[in-house]
């Protein structure tokens, strides 16, 4: 029972029904009244408080040719004695019957599914039995299920065999499995998949190392996790050893690189529980996926998923893994309550690969990376401040009848981090690296809202250390809109060296030497490049780099972007084949946002889209639907 227990006071925190009474801190009669009164996450159907999903049983077979999941989804429940019904969510599954009583008795039990809505799918209501406490339910997958991105052997690599991947945040894991799909709700895992035996499968669990002739597979995830962290992925994979507790796998063709690029992973992993306490999942592995993975990373728990495009062959992308390692606490084990706190995983994750990477490297090389932040957040900021959506530069957000997804933008990550680094400068950063570990400790395998985390804080930290912090300040910065004229700013002396650079070459036409560069280095000289830069300067400036012809990702996304400002059109062809292989949503809104700038463009970016689209994953789909106006 300590798990229901501990989720009423999780739920009640979020504050769903509070969510506009920004008053800041909470007082402590009132962050009581708050745990006492369980509170709805709006993103899910699940009424936890009746009953609440503990531990998932998940037997399934994988059908690459009707590209569909058959499933068996076992769930062992804690419920009110006075329950008579269990809520999951799910959205497009079709279901074929559903069972209960024990974890080996089952007896047919009556179901509904709710009306379906666009965004969350329908209710999957389920008559409990007064001595049921388990669920069995027989489904299998519908057609386009958004988590799920099944991938021809064209697609991939190897060309020979077909691919599949998940992508379950923020709330798809409900296209996929039936269950309580909420951040706050968390569950252990057991599972038992079948793939054709030429294919190996991996979850967000402890994997396999290599393929059995069976082509079935168990997967057990001892740790609690909410369900935005289930993941599958099957291919033909293979895996190499990094460390005693670490490693890679990928396609065969793509192994030897990615073992390479990730070489410091075991360092990595040291020096983040140096910072931050203990690793708490075992083993910390990483899938590079096909091209078309939608995000950077995903920080799915022993098994990170990666995108080919940090494959840069000098070691120079490896921030991002940082970022998905620093996940193992921010996020993992401490996990925003409901999406509207989304800035708690995200921002943390950011402040916390940042310091990483400066122990990792030097203070140089995370100032580099924080400057960078800055320019992406303030460019964040302005279009929204323009497009009248100044609410969302909150750091707490406000997500009613809205997709979570809008939640992901700079605002989480970067203006989260410099809220924590303002904190960390204000506090010293002795007592606040104190207080961070007391936080993911305390908070291990828990959630947290925006307010109990600024509770938590006050507590911990502003009152017992008597710092000079005040609430106006905080309030500021997580309720207000804009950036706070307290904003820190960081200082890299390459990029003023650049910025020097740069001059002389406008000014001059002499061009810096480069040889030294990193990426960093790099995206700041071509973010700086004057947008009005005349035609001949631009030739002679890709002459001379061949920008065009670059082989790391980060630096060809930025050169695109100008390149489209530009109209410059020898570089079309590359844009064109560029947005075709990649599906990271980073790199693909701004250049489709770029191009849809002129009626030309538009034409151009349409008609790459066209024959992009189905390869790229749905939630990348769902947002450039948007900016080309695609039907
Ligand atoms: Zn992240």
């Amino acid at each position: 029972m300590r798990l229901l227990v501990s989720m009423v006071i999780i739920l009640s925190a979020v504050g769903c029904g509070n969510s506009n009474q920004h008053s800041g801190l909470p007082t402590s009669t009132n962050i009581e009244n708050l745990m006492t009164t369980p509170v709805k996450d709006i993103h899910s159907n699940a009424e936890p408080g009746q009953a609440i999903m503990q531990h998932l049983k998940w037997n399934a077979e994988i059908d690459f040719d009707s590209m569909r999941i058959l499933g068996k989804a076992s769930i062992r429940i804690s419920r009110d004695p006075k329950a008579d019904i269990l809520i999951l969510d799910t959205k497009n599954l079709l279901i074929d019957s559903v069972k209960a009583g024990s974890e080996t008795r089952e007896t047919p039990v009556d179901f509904s599914l709710g009306k379906f809505d666009e965004i969350l799918g329908s209710a999957l209501e389920i008559d409990l039995p007064p001595d049921a406490d388990w669920v069995h339910v027989y489904y299998q997958t519908g057609d386009g299920a958004e988590a799920l991105q099944w991938l021809s052997p064209q697609q991939t690599a190897g060309k020979q065999h077909p691919f599949l991947f998940t992508q379950s945040q923020a709330i798809l894991a409900r296209t996929w499995i039936p269950l309580q799909d909420s951040p706050g709700i968390r569950f252990t895992y057991e599972a038992s998949v079948k793939v054709p035996p030429e294919l190996l499968v991996l979850m967000s669990a402890e994997n396999p190392q290599q393929k059995n002739q069976q082509g079935i597979y168990q997967f057990k995830m001892e740790q609690p996790i909410p369900a935005y962290l289930m993941a599958l992925a099957a291919g033909n994979i293979t895996f190499q050893s990094l460390g005693s507790r670490s490693g890679v796998y990928a396609e065969p063709e793509l192994i030897d690189s990615a073992a390479y690029e990730f070489a410091e992973l075991e360092e990595m992993i040291s020096i983040a529980e140096g910072l931050y306490g203990p690793y708490r999942w075992n083993r910390y592995d990483i899938i590079v996926l096909p091209p078309s993975f939608p995000f950077g990373g995903m920080e799915n728990p022993m098994l990170t998923f990666a995108t080919p495009t940090i494959l840069a062959g000098d070691r120079s992308l490896t921030s991002l893994v940082a970022h998905e390692l620093a996940h193992s606490w921010s996020g993992n084990l401490v996990t925003n309550a409901t999406w509207e706190d989304f800035w708690l995983n995200e921002g943390f994750t950011v402040y916390f690969e940042n310091r990483i990477m400066e122990a990792l490297y030097d203070s140089e090389y995370s100032e580099m990376l924080a400057l960078l932040s800055l320019q992406d957040l303030k460019a964040e900021v302005d279009e929204m401040t323009k497009n009248k959506q100044a609410g969302d530069t909150h750091l707490k957000l406000d997500l009613k009848n809205r997709n979570p997804d809008d939640g992901v933008t700079t605002i989480a990550y970067e203006k989260g981090y410099f809220f924590l680094r303002w904190l960390e400068e204000r506090s010293g950063r002795a007592l606040w690296d104190k207080f961070l570990i007391r936080y993911f400790d305390e908070n291990a395998f828990q959630s947290m809202t925006t307010e109990h985390f600024l509770y938590y804080l006050k507590k911990n930290l502003i009152e017992k250390q008597h710092l000079n912090i005040y609430q106006d300040e905080l309030d500021e910065w997580v309720y207000h809109s804009g950036l706070p004229e307290s904003l820190p700013v960081p200082r890299s002396g390459k990029f003023e060296r650049v910025d020097m650079d740069l001059d002389i070459w406008l000014n001059t036409g002499t061009f810096p030497s480069t040889d030294q560069w990193s990426t960093h280095e790099w995206l700041h000289f071509i973010r700086g490049l004057p947008n009005d830069l005349d035609h001949a300067a631009v030739i002679s400036l890709d002459e001379t780099f061949d920008l065009t012809g670059s082989g790391n990702a980060e630096i060809l996304a930025a050169w695109f972007e100008k390149a489209i400002v530009y109209d410059y059109k020898p570089a079309y062809p590359a844009i064109a084949e560029f947005l075709k292989k990649v599906g990271r949503r980073k790199f693909l809104s701004p250049l489709y946002r770029a191009l849809a700038n002129t009626p030309e463009g538009k034409e151009f970016a349409t008609e790459v889209y066209e024959e992009a689209r189905p390869n790229y994953h749905f939630v990348s789909v769902n947002s450039i639907d948007e900016i080309l106006d695609y039907e």
